[in-house]
């Protein structure tokens, strides 16, 4: 697999077959194994992107970060669904409009420092044992189109050691003019047989993570089903 570095990571377009494969073993479409649990993070309790519950967080939303190996502690998901927490948290929701997409000019507005995000970020924080890994995530649960999902594993595949780095790479990646990345998300999406309710930056992410847990590819790589 040609994959010269570039920059902050390692992600060319030209690595279609292998991403495919991915995101079919990933999300169960191949015959050698059940679906990873972060297959249903999109899904869990209720699609992420409901409308009643979009400018909420829902005891599912909380649920979707066990799919990624991110359980919401007790005191967090006590914190979370608290009253007075909950009506800020959905005041600052609404000022992310759900279809808000990464690498447009009005989503780096909405994930420029101090933006609208970020509160989301700072308000979150303060749930107790609640760190950047589950920020991040449910923050991805939320705004799935926004938001990269951070975690190690990604991390270092993007070369980055923080979320505010996560972010401004996964934009970069996005506005790269050379490429229209999101399209190619959608296709690699479409050729695997995949939910669209996963949104291409959540391709993205899969495939990053896949990199880094399976170098070599899934066992059913060779096997083009
Ligand atoms: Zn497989």
């Amino acid at each position: 697999m040609n994959t010269t570095s570039q920059g902050s990571t390692t992600l060319t377009v030209g690595d279609r077959d292998d991403a495919v494969s991915r995101l079919r073993h990933y999300f169960g479409k191949c015959d050698c194994s059940s679906p990873d649990s972060g297959a249903e993070f999109e899904t869990i309790g209720h699609p992420w992107d409901k409308k009643s519950k979009v400018n909420t967080v829902s005891p599912g939303d909380l649920v979707a970060l066990a799919t990624l190996t991110s359980p919401v502690p007790g005191p967090a998901a006590v914190w979370m669904l608290n009253k007075r927490n909950l009506k800020k948290t959905e005041k600052l929701l609404k000022k992310l409009p759900v279809k808000a997409k990464i690498g447009t000019k009005s989503g780096t507005k909405l994930l420029k420092d101090g933006g609208p995000a970020a509160k989301l970020w700072d308000h979150w924080s303060q749930a107790p044992g609640f760190g950047p890994v589950s920020v991040s995530k449910l923050l991805a649960r939320k705004r799935g189109k926004l938001v990269p999902a951070y975690g190690s594993v990604v991390a270092e595949q993007m070369e980055v050691s923080n979320p505010h780095e996560h972010w401004a790479a996964m934009q970069a990646l996005f506005t790269d003019g050379r490429r229209d990345l999101w399209t190619t998300a959608k296709q690699w999406r479409r050729a695997a047989g995949v939910n669209s309710l996963v949104s291409p930056l959540r391709v993205i992410d899969v495939v990053l993570w896949s990199r880094g847990t399976v170098p070599d590819g899934p066992p059913c790589a060779t096997d083009k089903a």
